[in-house]
């Protein structure tokens, strides 16, 4: 009877401790930070605080991209399971840019291993400008990273397929998927960028001297320039994020993109470079991996939680668009987006 009565005891406090637990995530982490309401209104006072600033400039070393409308501004918040939430402008496509370093990355992982990128370029900041050559030197093209360029064109070379268009249309499909629809390229910021990629091609030329890059240098710097034409919207860049947030399952088309186990790598390596040289100041302020193009657009991830995307075109000083970190950072705290910053049990 005195067995059967703990028993009992036993059972009842532990019903009583896991409905504390359900009790707690529910008003706390989950609920106080993912309420739509907030989201919402987060959102929109990004947009309005941020929609009238004139700080920043286009890139204009690609000349197409001097012509973008500077204006452009939207904002898009995908959660894991698959809400959207945006503000502004989410229907004018710009170039992904640096941003498809990231999903090229991804690509190599899935297909050869997260070691081979370990391996060929590293997964190391280079204290040195996206395009730098010293870097390449410093090392011979080893301890950088696949979201400076000698990295990523590498990375590009490292795709497998039987043709140029055998690659490209792998690269091209796996974009889509992660954006939840068929992307196409922007050919007039192709032709621009084909036009003047010279320095591109003299990293990649190096990069094959050192070994890096085993097929040919030109082709992989050609199908890297077309990746970064690919033409994205806010959404899709928000989709790109949250798939990434969701483990690496596409939370509006329920497509798992990448192996969940390859995402923390993806993220560790965002992290460390996905801002050029501001990636550190970033992860101060934000704790989140994030990647930035010259187009404008900017993505973060807050693991489990959420992708956000913003595009505006201008950009400060490290290349960064000026809007979009301004926006993503006053979003992500106001959500507690940031990974790093937990309640002490
Ligand atoms: N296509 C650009 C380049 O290679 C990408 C640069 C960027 O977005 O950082 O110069």
């Amino acid at each position: 009877m005195l067995q059967h009565n703990r028993h009992n005891t036993n059972l009842i406090m532990s019903f009583i401790t896991a409905l504390a637990l359900v009790v707690s995530i529910s008003t706390s982490a989950y609920a106080d930070t993912l309420n739509p309401y907030k989201i919402k209104a987060a959102i929109k006072r990004a947009y309005d605080d941020y929609k009238n600033i004139k700080e920043g400039a286009n890139a204009d070393y690609i000349p197409a991209l001097a012509k973008v409308d500077p204006k452009i501004f939207g904002i898009a918040l995908i959660t894991t399971d698959g809400k959207v939430y945006t503000a502004g402008d989410l229907k004018t496509e710009v170039s992904i840019q640096s941003i498809s370093k990231v999903f090229t990355m991804a690509k190599v992982m899935e297909e050869s291993s997260p070691e081979a990128i370990y391996n060929n370029m590293g997964v190391d900041a280079t204290g040195q400008v996206f395009n730098s050559i010293v870097a390449i030197e410093q090392y011979k093209g080893s301890e950088m990273n696949a979201m400076v360029n000698p990295g990523a064109i590498t990375a590009t070379s490292m795709v497998k397929g039987s043709s140029y268009d055998d690659i490209w249309n792998k690269i091209l499909t796996y974009y889509g998927d992660f954006a939840g629809r068929k992307l196409t390229v922007l050919e007039d910021i192709y032709k621009s960028e084909a036009a003047t990629n010279q320095r591109n091609q003299a990293l990649a030329m190096l990069m094959f001297a050192y070994g890096h890059i085993k097929g040919d240098p030109l082709q992989a710097t050609d199908i890297y320039t077309k990746q970064c034409s690919v033409g994205v919207n806010t959404q899709d860049l928000a989709a790109m994020a949250a798939t990434l947030a969701n483990g690496g399952k596409n939370p509006l088309t329920g497509k798992q993109v990448i192996s969940t186990k390859h995402v923390p790598e993806i993220l560790a390596v965002m992290a460390t470079a996905g801002l050029y040289d501001d990636s550190g100041k970033w992860l101060y302020q934000t704790g989140l991996p994030a990647k930035s193009g010259v187009g404008g657009g900017l993505i973060a991830v807050s693991p489990g939680k959420f992708g956000i995307a913003v595009i505006s075109p201008p950009l400060d000083e490290a290349g960064n668009s000026v809007r979009a970190q301004k926006a993503i950072a006053d979003i992500s705290n106001a959500l507690g987006g940031n990974p790093y910053a937990v309640k002490p049990r």
